[in-house]
């Protein structure tokens, strides 16, 4: 895959120098039954820069065709009380501050679906979701899912919210992608429109390489996306870490003289605290430190992750070294698999092997406190240690 010389964001071709992650796995938030399909998955390198004019850190060499996006592609989170009461936080908060109550909202990439229900069932709304990946079933009345991507001229109706979490980092051309959400809201009559990813300074922070992975394909310092958004034509409400400061969440407008404006609007280059230069060195001594630390911890009985989504199945892959055991989830449907790039089990968090352990490792410290909960509950008697 030949590298791109230009920003996906803002078309600059002023770029930092390349952090090369090679042979990553392609998809992380994919179900799989058999331990030979989950050990040959497929593999490309992820080539990390960043653009010196908005500071997006994006993967030069992303091919979007090498993942496929279909019904066994699985990244339901909502089965942790953490990450629950997060998505009632939000969607409680949308409603009151956008008057979302008998409204109708439209979701832009709402997966299988499980938030446009929360919300619809928060603001007795109705609402329609256009997803790749969902998964047809019988939906409650007021609701209408269309398994496919979602443009402008689909939009014929006014809408009260146009929601798009945990998109824009999948997207390979976001300035595009960005333009399009623009008109679509256009389209829908001008409503809210709401944007939730991770935030790049929390990566950094925390010397998280396992945020790092193929389905990814940008980073988004807070500046830079406040700015991709102003330069697609929107005016920036409100923009706020969310979720522990993992997640930032943006609500927009379109901004009525975007078009003539745009030469005004000012680049904030790259943030000291979003420094993909620094952030790679660092993370990568951090990284080479934790195998170490966690087969010492272990005390020979062996090892496991807690958390099969995207940050325990990266985490397993970039080790060097000695592999855990299993790796814990509390959704059902990983459960019996095995962890993409590897012929590790994904166990349930009540299995017997789990005792035996010297080690749980905690994949998001935002689950510290009901893992910790659960392993009290079942007598286990090893170390935890959270990243
Ligand atoms: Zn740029």
């Amino acid at each position: 895959m030949k590298s791109r010389p230009d920003c996906p964001g803002c078309g600059h071709r002023g770029l930092s120098a390349p952090f090369c992650l090679p042979r990553q796995p392609v998809v992380l938030n994919y179900r799989f039954r058999k331990a030979d399909d989950a050990a040959h998955i497929r593999r490309r390198a992820v080539t990390l820069r960043q653009c010196r004019n908005c500071g997006l850190v994006f993967n030069a060499t992303f091919d979007i065709n090498a993942i496929p996006y279909d019904e066994n592609y699985e990244n339901r989170q909502s089965f942790s009380p953490a990450f629950q009461h997060h998505l009632d936080t939000l969607a409680a908060g949308l409603t009151r501050r956008n008057k979302l109550a008998g409204g109708r909202i439209l979701e832009v990439g709402c997966g299988k679906g499980d938030f446009l229900r929360l919300l619809c069932v928060t603001a007795k709304a109705t609402g329609v979701g256009y997803d790749t990946s969902y998964e047809p079933r019988e939906e409650p009345p007021g609701l209408a899912f269309h398994k496919r991507y979602v443009g402008a001229a689909d939009v014929t109706q006014p809408f009260d919210a146009v929601v798009c979490r945990h998109v824009v980092e999948h997207v390979p051309e976001i300035g595009a992608f960005l333009r399009e959400l623009r008109d679509i809201a256009a389209a829908a009559g001008d409503p809210v429109v709401v944007i939730e990813t991770p935030r790049f300074e929390w990566i950094v922070e925390q010397l998280s390489l396992w945020d790092v992975f193929y389905e990814h394909c940008n980073y988004f310092p807070t500046a830079a996306l406040a700015h991709l958004c102003r330069l697609a034509g929107f005016r920036v409400v409100r923009h706020r870490g969310v979720f522990g400061d993992q997640y930032q969440l943006l609500e927009l407008r379109v901004a009525r003289s975007a078009r003539r404006n745009l030469s005004t609007i000012i680049a904030p280059g790259i943030p000291a605290e979003a420094k993909l230069g620094a952030f790679s060195r660092r993370a990568r001594r951090h990284l080479d430190g934790l195998a170490k630390k966690f087969t010492q911890a272990a005390g020979g009985a062996g090892w496991a992750v807690w958390g099969a989504g995207a940050k325990g199945v990266a985490l397993v892959n970039h080790l060097r070294g000695p592999k855990p055991r299993c790796v814990v989830d509390s959704n059902p449907a990983k459960q019996g698999g095995v962890l993409p790039g590897s012929r590790i089990p994904i166990v349930a968090p009540d299995d017997a092997r789990l005792l035996r352990l010297g080690l749980i490792v905690i994949a998001n410290p935002n689950y510290a406190r009901e893992i910790g909960d659960v392993l009290q509950q079942r007598g286990f008697s090893g170390r935890v240690l959270t990243l």
